[in-house]
């Protein structure tokens, strides 16, 4: 039986590359192949960036609400088929399939919707902002206008949540895109892709050219009419990344990795509720959340008790057939992914960690037999500085580190390279105020953990990112403000004072 193939989107043609060559997509739940994508190159990237610059300018000035509609168009033809996403999400990126039908499929349509109204209340609020100095004989405003074309560029572990919420604002500002999902989970991206067509977006809008990184990210990060790039992945991509567009003056948007913690005091409110939050924390979507918490700092006075509830509800965590309704980990995404977070346990194994659950591969039976499944682990007995405590594992994996106080616990927090999240409980006012002031991230939970306003700003500092994503601070990344300043000739004066300068030469 020959295996499905999906396509490029190209000047709003489904096509393959130009290469006709293929790259195999497996299904982590079985280890099998279940779908093809173009291995496109630089010469793919150079047909959809000249479609999307064909595009710009039109797009550019297509009516604000015109835009949205397609956004909010191309949201509900995906809210209709969510049953179809949620299942082949599922299936190409091994998460369970609750998840993809409870978090990934609708957040997608929640990002574009968010983006599609948002660009209409900002258009009127930023788009023109009138400024005048008194006295200076002249009015100011500024236009904010889309950069022409842009690359976004995603990875595999929320691959529709990602991509969409990439090419929304993207596409909102009125910019044309062109856009590359991880050649790991392809899948739902293609499908949009398709959905587009039908969502009206006019040829050339909107691109997709599926294929490696080193393939086709990079072409689209050197091509010199690609004005920006918006990125989300690991770290030493990113860097990657920056090196080339520095040298060409691109915008970049970098959202990268995390070693994220998350501080228990003695005086947090550990409810049921708030302990499933902290397990979900580190073992959502089997670990491969740049937001899991993979530090679990709990206060020495609570330390004993805390372990023991913590991990009686790690222990019961139920690892399984991403397809079964009562699996809350699924496979990792990939064999070297897989292979990658076993040596990271091995790892911290040797650093002298002790495991205490988990710590190694499951296999599953019947049709998930070849799947790559990894027990949800718990490892404690490692100080700060270990290799386990300072690399991002992006797995089921979670190390608990005991602290005595506030200060400790900040410098335990803050002894990182990385600086996406943290998330804190507690239920006193004051400290929360006071720590998450001072942790070194870009986002601070407190008493919560993945709560998102699409409004707010997203995104990290150190190595976890440069830039922000979320509300307008991702329409402002993908405009450029331009100040226009008119002059109307200044009022009469009705007496020089000669001890003051006059305006323009202030
Ligand atoms: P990755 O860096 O390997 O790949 C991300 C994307 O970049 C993929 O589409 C890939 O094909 C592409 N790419 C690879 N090499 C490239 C190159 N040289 N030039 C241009 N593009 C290239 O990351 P991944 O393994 O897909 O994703 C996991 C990583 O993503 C983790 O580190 C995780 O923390 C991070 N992540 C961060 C966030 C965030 O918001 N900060 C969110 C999700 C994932």
């Amino acid at each position: 039986m020959s295996i499905p193939r999906l396509a490029n989107l190209i000047d709003g043609r489904l096509q393959a590359s130009h290469r006709d060559t293929w790259l195999d997509v497996h299904e982590p739940a079985t280890g099998s192949v279940f779908m093809q994508c173009p291995a496109s190159d630089a010469g793919d990237v150079a047909a959809a960036v000249e479609a999307a610059r064909r595009a710009a300018p039109a797009w550019a000035s297509t009516p604000i609400d015109q835009r949205a509609h397609h956004l909010q168009r191309l949201a509900d033809l995906i809210a209709a088929r969510l049953e179809e996403f949620a299942a082949l999400e599922s299936r190409d990126s091994g998460k369970p399939l609750s998840l993809a039908r409870r978090l990934d499929i609708p957040r997608a349509v929640s990002n574009l919707r968010h983006f599609a109204a948002a660009i209409i209340g900002w258009g009127s609020e930023s788009h023109a902002m009138e400024t005048g100095a008194p006295g200076s004989g002249a009015v100011n405003y500024t236009l904010r206008q889309p950069l022409g074309v842009v690359g976004c560029i995603s990875p595999w572990n929320l691959p529709l949540y990602l991509f969409t919420w990439k090419i929304a604002p993207a596409l909102a500002a009125g910019n044309t895109v062109v856009a590359k999902p991880s050649e790991v989970t392809p899948c739902t991206a293609a499908l949009l892709g398709e959905l587009s067509i039908e969502a009206g977006f006019p040829a050339g809008v909107l691109n997709i050219v599926h294929g490696s990184g080193p393939d086709v990210g990079q072409a689209i990060v050197e091509h010199p009419a690609v004005k920006a790039v918006s990125f989300t992945g690991s770290t030493a991509t990113g860097a990657r990344i920056a090196g080339i567009a520095a040298a060409q003056f691109k915008k970049l948007s970098l959202e990268m990795g995390g070693k994220n913690p998350a501080i228990v005091f003695a005086d947090a409110e550990l409810s049921d509720a708030n302990l499933d939050t902290i397990v979900r924390s580190g073992f959502a979507n089997q670990g491969e959340i740049c937001l899991c918490g993979s530090r679990l700092l709990v206060q020495k006075s609570i330390y004993d008790v805390f372990r023991q509830r913590y991990l009686a509800r790690v222990r019961a965590l139920r690892v399984g057939d991403p397809d079964a309704a009562d699996s809350d980990l699924g496979a990792m995404v990939s064999q070297a992914h897989h292979d990658k977070v076993l040596g990271c346990i091995e790892q911290a194994r040797h650093e002298g960690g002790q495991i205490l659950c988990g710590g190694g591969a499951l296999t599953l039976p019947g049709r998930c037999a070849d799947g790559w499944f990894i027990a949800p682990t718990v490892i404690e007995g490692l100080p700060s500085a270990a290799q386990t405590n300072q690399q991002e594992i992006f797995g089921p994996v979670v190390c608990l580190i005991p602290f005595e106080d506030e200060a400790e616990a900040l410098a335990i927090a803050n002894d990182s390279r990385y600086g996406l999240a943290a998330s804190l409980w507690t239920q006193d006012l004051s400290r929360a105020h006071r720590m998450a002031g001072q942790l070194e991230f870009g986002i601070v939970w407190i008493n919560c953990w993945l709560l998102r306003d699409l409004r707010t700003p997203f995104g990290g500092v150190k190595q976890s990112g440069v830039g922000r994503e979320g509300g307008s601070e991702a329409l402002h990344f993908f405009t450029e403000p331009k100040n226009i300043c008119i002059a109307y000739g200044a009022p009469p004066v009705p007496r020089q004072d000669a001890s003051v300068p006059p305006m323009e030469s202030r």
